[in-house]
């Protein structure tokens, strides 16, 4: 089992910092082989909304830019690939295909963090009611059945009672569909090493029922986030300890 670590940010998105040369650094010292950077991917709006936590549109091709420059400087210590974390929103998907056949990214993650889009300010992360709930699992099954992503980041994100009964059919019915389509899910140390309510064992618990495959991300908003081996290590003892099938590495775009 290689440490690899596919959910990376930059400064562009507002609420991380460090520079993107630094990340690849840390990665480098914590011993990660193949670092996939993942950064808030920015959506062409139809209204004049400007997002405050993902990078504007102009920003792309020189965050690719970036990326692809540190690739080739640190091909001898370590593998680089050029991400994006995305949500599924399906007004802006035709946009969305159309930007990954035109630039070079190598993958991209599903973070479900809004109902529709973001202009409706609509987070998913705070406690929801039940509507939001079944659409949060809606919104993931239609994008495991877009086909575009490699993996679903802290599917434990949507803020609902762990403890009801509409919890944990929800919940398997997210399982059991990314069981069925071999879709991964993350286990996301951001989440764990702030003690936010995902990672959860409600969650996992289920995941475990369903032998879902899981893979590890640190989630980085600061190079140093790489640098913590100690919460790194506690994930995967804990995944170790379940019936889920932990994997290192995901699937790239099809080009
Ligand atoms: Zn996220
Ligand atoms: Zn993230």
């Amino acid at each position: 089992m290689n440490k690899n670590n596919y959910h990376t940010h930059t400064t562009r998105c507002y609420h991380a910092s460090g520079k993107d040369e630094e990340y690849v650094k840390a990665a480098i010292k914590a011993g990660i082989k193949e670092l996939g950077f993942s950064d808030h991917t920015p959506w062409h709006y139809d209204s004049s909304f400007k997002a405050t936590m993902r990078m504007p549109e102009n920003q792309l091709d020189g965050y690719i830019e970036s990326i692809l420059s540190l690739k080739e400087k640190y091909k001898d210590q370590i593998s680089i690939l050029v991400g994006l974390e995305c949500e599924y929103f399906e007004k802006y998907i035709p946009w969305l295909k159309q930007m990954l056949e035109d630039k070079k990214i190598d993958y991209i993650i599903l973070g479900n963090h809004y109902y529709k889009t973001d202009e409706l300010h609509d987070y998913f992360g705070t406690p929801v009611d039940e509507f939001h709930l079944k659409a949060y699992v809606d919104q993931c099954i239609q994008a495991i059945d877009s086909g575009l992503y490699s993996y679903i980041a802290h599917p434990d994100l949507v803020y609902y009672d762990q403890d009801s009964k509409l919890y944990q059919e929800e919940m398997s019915r997210l399982c059991a569909y990314a069981k069925e389509k071999d879709m991964p899910l993350e286990y996301n140390l951001l989440g764990f090493m702030t003690h936010r309510h995902y990672p959860n064992k409600a969650f996992w618990k289920i995941a475990n029922h369903y032998k879902n495959k899981a893979i590890i991300g640190f989630d980085a908003h600061s190079p140093d986030a790489l640098l913590k081996d100690d919460i790194y290590q506690q994930a995967f003892n804990y995944l170790s300890s379940l019936d889920v099938e932990l994997i290192d590495t995901i699937q790239t775009l099809k080009k």
